[in-house]
């Protein structure tokens, strides 16, 4: 299966995209993670996408578009791989269209969650990251046992440089902006599967669950 999760910063989709990995056994391709990586390594790529990550914009198509053509063709994703956070402009979802035409493929889904503005707030100025595996948390909704401690892994939770009060209010914007048009676009293909993304992660995850059945 072939899925993409759209939605809004801080509306769950790196939480459910790790909750559907068990689920369906597809690898999750994050390209948020891939550049966080690039950043961590200080590759000349992870320099240059940094300053539109910390400023809230979004790194250029053809930088992302090529990180994903490239860990698609990976033989883990022979049986389908679920998208989370690509694609975010319209020229990506048309290159992506053309890759996997170019292979006889397709996307099978396109899960948009829905959550609103001031919730999302909330989610993303509270959201803790595990800096070794990536784990999300949050301080009040989800809390790891220890404070500060990955309860996965041992590693150690921090803040996101995006998820401080100015940039979230720019990737907001951002997303309304470049983002929201693909809801139209996969909904004119047939794709979109709209579901509600609030409330507890389990609750969301049992819907995404119904859709997909
Ligand atoms: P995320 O972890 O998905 O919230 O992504 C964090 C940041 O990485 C975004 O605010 C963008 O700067 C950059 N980024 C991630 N995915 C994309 C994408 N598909 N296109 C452009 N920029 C991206």
């Amino acid at each position: 299966m072939k899925l993409i999760l759209l939605g809004p910063p801080g509306a769950g989709k790196g939480t459910q995209a790790k909750m559907l990995v068990q689920e369906l056994g597809i690898p999750q391709i994050s390209t948020g993670d891939m550049l966080r990586e690039a950043v961590k390594a200080g590759s000349p790529m992870g320099m240059k996408a940094k300053t539109y990550m910390d400023s809230g914009e979004l790194v250029p198509d053809e930088v992302v578009v090529g990180i994903v053509e490239e860990r698609i063709q990976q033989p883990d994703c022979a049986d389908g791989f679920m998208l989370d956070g690509f694609p975010r402009t319209t020229a990506q979802a048309d290159a992506l269209t053309e890759m996997l035409e170019k292979k006889g493929l397709a996307i099978d889904h396109v899960i948009c969650i829905q959550v609103d503005n001031d919730e999302l707030i909330r989610r993303l100025s509270g959201r803790r990251t595990c800096r070794n595996c990536m784990a999300p948390y949050h301080v009040e909704f989800n809390p790891p046992q220890k404070e500060g401690v990955c309860d996965k892994c041992g590693g150690e939770l921090y803040q996101r440089d995006d998820d401080r009060e100015e940039a979230i209010r720019a990737r907001l914007k951002t997303y309304d902006a470049q983002t929201r048009p693909l809801i139209e676009y996969y909904e004119q293909r047939g794709l979109l599967r709209p579901v509600d993304g609030s409330g507890r992660v389990e609750e969301v995850f049992g819907r995404i669950r119904q859709v997909l059945r």
